[in-house]
């Protein structure tokens, strides 16, 4: 039996994992995809304290390998089902393999919201991306779409406008969300077209994506010829099957305070999965220390 359970393998997560491991527990980690979580999408991380600059998978990688060198435990599963009753908290993954803890923190992160067009998920793959990181480099040479207007959409137009021959930023309202510095950025591109105002109505093609409609805000309507559309339009909590399990604000996030506490004894949530105002790689990384030394104060109070 560990002292420590965390779901979920990003900042939060891992975060807790070194917090619990210096308070002296025992630590598994279970993630599902990718250790490093979200920020492993991040080309670059230039506002994380102390670092310069770095890109999220090596710090994902960086945050892992510190993890175990502290002797935590990683598991790559998807936990599928969990007894949270009473002292000991059970998790089942989907190889059918149990583990037990005494605390469990939950830091399942959020996922990338879809547009909500037609076709849009028939077209994953064929055009339609969610991440610029990973598939960015399958439209090197091409001309490409990022719609939103958020940090993700910025730091995706940026990264895609390195390899690709065209790229159309297209926001919903005249000014962005994100961070002034990457707009500033964007402006000196000379591949870098902004369609402000414009929303994206329909997606061209049969197989694979050839083109999308955009519609204005004055009711114009246009199509561009473009073969990849990155949706960049926000996250939603990824809570899975821990939803049914906590308490949740209206927009599914976990109803949690700072204390990061669910209403089920020995259990915590952290990081994106939880309800707050900002969702950033440094309130993660508060997060998971905040519910590793909760989950450890429990422990001890066993
Ligand atoms: P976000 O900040 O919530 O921005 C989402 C954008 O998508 C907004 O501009 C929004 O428009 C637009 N949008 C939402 N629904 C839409 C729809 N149905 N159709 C068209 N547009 C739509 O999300 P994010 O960019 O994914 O970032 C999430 C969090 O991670 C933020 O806190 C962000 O700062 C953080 N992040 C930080 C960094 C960093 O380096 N600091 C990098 C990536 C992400 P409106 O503006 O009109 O609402």
């Amino acid at each position: 039996m560990y002292d420590v359970i965390i779901v979920g393998g990003g900042p939060a997560g891992l975060t807790a994992a070194l917090y619990a491991l210096r308070a002296g527990k025992s630590v598994l980690v279970i993630e599902k995809a990718t250790f490093g979580g979200q920020i492993t999408w991040s080309p670059k991380v230039e506002n994380f304290p102390t670092i310069e600059s770095i890109s999220g998978s090596e710090l994902g990688d960086r945050l892992m390998q510190q993890v175990e060198n502290q002797g935590g435990e990683t598991e790559f599963a998807e936990v599928v089902s969990v007894e949270l009753d009473g002292d000991i908290k059970r998790v089942t993954t989907d190889y059918d393999d149990v583990f037990e803890g005494k605390a469990l923190i939950i830091a399942t992160g959020a996922k990338p919201r879809t547009l909500g067009v037609e076709r849009e998920e028939e077209l994953v793959g064929n055009g339609v991306c969610y991440c610029a990181v990973c598939d960015g480099a399958f439209y090197k040479g091409k001309t490409v779409a990022v719609n939103g207007g958020g940090n993700s959409a910025l730091q995706d137009a940026v990264l895609l406008s390195e390899g690709c021959s065209k790229v159309y930023l297209i926001h919903r309202r005249d000014s962005f969300r994100g961070e002034a510095k990457l707009v500033e950025l964007l402006e000196k591109k000379s591949n870098v077209e902004f369609v402000l105002n414009s929303s994206v109505t329909a997606l061209k093609g049969e197989e694979e994506l050839t083109g999308i409609s955009l519609e204005d805000k004055d009711g114009n309507r246009r199509d561009i010829a473009v073969d990849g559309l990155f949706v960049a339009v926000g996250h939603g909590p990824d809570n899975g099957i821990f939803a049914e399990l906590m308490a949740l604000d209206e927009k599914g996030y976990a109803d949690s305070a700072e204390d990061c506490k669910t209403k089920t004894p020995g259990v915590f949530v952290a990081g994106d999965c939880r309800k707050k105002t900002v969702r950033q790689l440094t309130t993660a990384c508060a997060d998971g220390s905040a519910a590793a030394l909760a989950a450890c104060s429990y422990i001890d109070s066993l």
